[in-house]
């Protein structure tokens, strides 16, 4: 079980945090995480945000209708 420091919201500033026994198979990777100090669970993203359709491309509305 690895311990470490995160924000926690509810407790207003750094707690330690510890991840639960996972059921889900997740192992060390598990990404939810107990705060000690108020019991709040929390995710971490263990996996990187791709960016999202920052390149949406706007065309002129032609008179068609989206399906
Ligand atoms: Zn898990
Ligand atoms: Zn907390």
């Amino acid at each position: 079980m690895s311990d470490r420091e995160l924000y926690c919201d509810t407790c207003g500033g750094v707690q330690p945090f510890e991840t639960p026994p996972c059921a889900d198979g997740h192992g060390v990777d598990c990404p939810e995480l107990l705060c000690t100090g108020c019991g709040a669970a929390v995710l971490i993203a263990t996996f990187t945000f791709r960016p999202a359709r920052l390149a949406d491309r706007r065309r002129p509305s032609a008179g068609r209708h989206a399906a």
